[in-house]
């Protein structure tokens, strides 16, 4: 019989998937990522066949030698930068991922955090919460339109381009990007203008959003040089992964107005934030919930065991990312 590990509570339809193929499912219980050490502890119990991890696991050659037995790593989300595929690779084991699991709910959550901002919108909540509303005052709580305004966007895969479609057409923003890769599609279908490097989009864009995935080469992408090239009047938005911005940098560029505000729901130093970072009135902060929603967890859930079953029927895995 198949054996396959959990590493924490998945939607129950992504685990029926793998019992009614006759599988053995064991599942950690604890409400909380297991460590590393309890995930090698886990894995080395019996020999699994796959193992499903979150991007809360750090998968990496010690965890690998704590069963060898697995021929995948079925990654339950769209980044995959906490597992170490070149070694996986070097040992013939599938990873894989669930693109577009939820790509189009991480677009919505980055416009409300870029709305969050321009409209003030968690600032203003707390002053009616503190009783401060005395009445109508044309002078409080000024924002800034979103019509008109620059949008540039560091990254136009999936959810960049799915930020684009809704902030061109939704709210009559233009649009500049970056990314290695040209995208002629959105060149052609938004009218987005092309810069060859991140400095030139940092510099004329009113709102920077963020969608690389964590690389070598994205690691504080946005550090303090960087945003020093900003307008003063700019937003930045990070919903790809914490460590993308240096968050220290960040903050000091928030308190001394280098910038005007960020929105970020992934944190470098996860689940902790930087020092100062939640005393900032110009931030709004989210609990890494982008993706966040019944319907993505659902198709992740399938996306994943899917992976497990096609390589344990002896099939390539539809989402293998090595
Ligand atoms: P994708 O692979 O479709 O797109 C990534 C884009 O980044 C590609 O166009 C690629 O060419 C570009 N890129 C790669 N390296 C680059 C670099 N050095 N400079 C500029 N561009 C570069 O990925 P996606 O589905 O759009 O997801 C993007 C990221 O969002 C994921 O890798 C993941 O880390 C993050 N994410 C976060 C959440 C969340 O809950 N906050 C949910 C899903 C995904």
């Amino acid at each position: 019989m198949k054996k396959i590990y959990i590493t924490r509570q998945i939607p129950e339809v992504g685990v029926k998937m793998l019992t009614d193929k006759g599988y053995e499912v064991d599942i950690n219980k604890k409400n909380r990522p297991l460590t590393q050490k309890e995930l090698i502890k886990a894995i080395s119990k019996k020999p699994y066949d796959a193992v499903l991890t979150l991007l809360t696991d750090q998968v990496d050659a010690k965890v690998f030698d704590a069963c060898t037995t697995a021929k995948i790593y079925a990654n339950f989300a769209i980044g995959f930068n906490n597992i170490d595929i070149v070694e996986a690779k070097k040992r013939g084991i599938y990873v894989t991922n669930t693109p577009g699991g939820g790509a189009d709910r991480v677009a919505e959550h980055t416009l409300a955090l870029v709305l969050a901002l321009s409209c003030r919108v968690v600032e203003a909540d707390e002053y009616m919460r503190k009783g401060k509303f005395k009445g109508w005052d044309p002078m409080i709580f000024h924002g800034t339109k979103l019509a008109g305004k620059i949008l540039g966007i560091i990254g136009t895969g999936r959810i960049g381009a799915d930020v684009a479609h809704r902030a061109v057409n939704g709210f009559g923003m233009k649009l500049v990007y970056y990314d290695v890769k040209r995208n002629d599609e959105l060149e052609k279908s938004f009218g987005a203008v092309f810069y060859p490097t991140v400095e030139e989009v940092l510099k004329v864009a009113d709102v920077i959003s963020i969608h690389v995935p964590l690389l070598p080469s994205t690691q504080h992408l946005i550090n303090a040089e960087r945003l020093a090239m900003m307008k003063k009047t700019a937003y930045l938005v990070n919903t790809s992964r914490g460590q993308v911005v240096d968050e220290n940098s960040l903050v000091l560029a928030l308190k001394n107005g280098v910038i005007a505000g960020a929105g970020l729901d992934v944190f470098e130093f996860e689940p902790k934030l930087a020092k100062g970072l939640a005393k900032l009135p110009n931030v709004v902060l989210t609990p890494h919930i982008a993706s966040g929603t019944a319907e993505a967890r659902h198709e992740m859930a399938l996306l994943s065991t899917t992976n497990i079953i096609q390589t344990l029927e002896g099939g390539v895995p539809q989402n293998s990312v090595v």
